[in-house]
């Protein structure tokens, strides 16, 4: 439970962080509210010998109605996504998804980047950025780039930032109609068993599974169900069409399946569909 001895940096901008991990490589980490790495680090699943601190960059902390879609700033913290009134207005699912993040002490220091940049398939946030239809601003030395959550999540733990890029900003269109968060927990402050989020725009829905694969999946089968003309139980037929779900003691892969249709007809109807 001792980390790996390692460097400590204290950026204080972005651009600093970024010429630091451009100078260590794929050698440094950027430790933002430390609730995922630092276990990582204890448990020797990770070993970087720098740590790049921007838990204290000023400017990277705000949720901003840019007009069609709301920004947030990837030091975010959980809890004041989930009680942003410009979200809880415009994008209602991204506030009730942030609220069902782990427990009151992980919401005030776990951020949104750091959970979109962990990319964990059982993290509650980037589902819901999927389900959106988010995108990620990731600057690096050459400056900024969009990448869409759909090309963002590419393997376990993996994304598609480079090693001197750090993701600065979440992007999500705004999406006030239906939606929903189902969460299957044992206990009220548990990581997802399955999760479902849905969130309904302009007369379409998007879907998306938590802990259902090595990266959380858009129920792409689901939403072309529903846009065929599905009912909703119907297209939750179909939910873990395309999933890959691993077995644990808490579930196996077939138990992981079913929730994954039953919550996701109750994610549907919570929805209005
Ligand atoms: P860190 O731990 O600091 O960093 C995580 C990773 O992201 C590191 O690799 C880091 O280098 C990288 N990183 C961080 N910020 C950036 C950035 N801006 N750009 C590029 N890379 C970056 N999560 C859930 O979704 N649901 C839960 O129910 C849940 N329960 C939890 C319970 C406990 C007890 C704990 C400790 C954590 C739990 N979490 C849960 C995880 C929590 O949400 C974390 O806060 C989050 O996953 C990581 O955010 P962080 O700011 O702590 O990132």
């Amino acid at each position: 439970m001792i980390p790996a001895a390692f460097d400590y940096v204290r950026a204080e901008s972005a651009a600093e962080a970024i010429s630091a991990l451009t100078e260590h490589g794929e050698d440094a980490k950027l430790l933002a509210g430390g609730h995922s790495l630092l276990p990582l680090m204890k448990l020797r699943l990770a070993t970087p010998s720098v740590l790049v601190d921007i838990g204290r960059v000023p400017d990277l902390s705000y949720v901003r109605d840019e007009g069609d879609h709301v920004a947030i700033g990837a030091l975010t913290r959980h809890h004041d996504v989930n009680h942003s009134p410009v979200l809880a207005q415009h994008v209602p699912l991204l506030a009730l998804v942030a609220g069902k993040v782990g427990d009151p002490q992980v919401r005030h220091r776990g951020t949104i980047g750091g959970s979109i940049a962990h990319a964990d398939p059982a993290s509650d946030l980037p589902a819901a950025v999927l389900a959106l239809g988010g995108s990620m601003v990731a600057r690096g030395p050459n400056g900024d780039r969009v990448i869409p959550a759909t090309e963002f999540f590419q393997g376990f733990l993996e994304t598609a930032l480079a090693p001197d890029e750090m993701l600065t900003e979440i992007r999500v269109p705004k999406a006030a109609g239906g939606h929903s968060y189902q969460k299957f927990v044992r206990r009220a402050q548990d990581w997802a068993m399955v999760g479902v989020a849905v969130a309904r725009s302009n007369g379409s829905t998007g879907v998306s599974l938590v802990n259902m694969g090595a990266t959380p999946l858009r129920a792409t089968a689901v939403e072309q169900a529903l846009a065929g003309g599905a009912s909703a139980a119907e297209a939750a037929e179909v939910a873990d069409q395309g999933a890959d779900p691993s077995g644990d003691p808490n579930a196996s892969p077939e138990f992981r399946r079913h929730l994954a249709r039953v919550l996701t007809r109750r994610a549907l109807e919570e929805a209005g569909l």
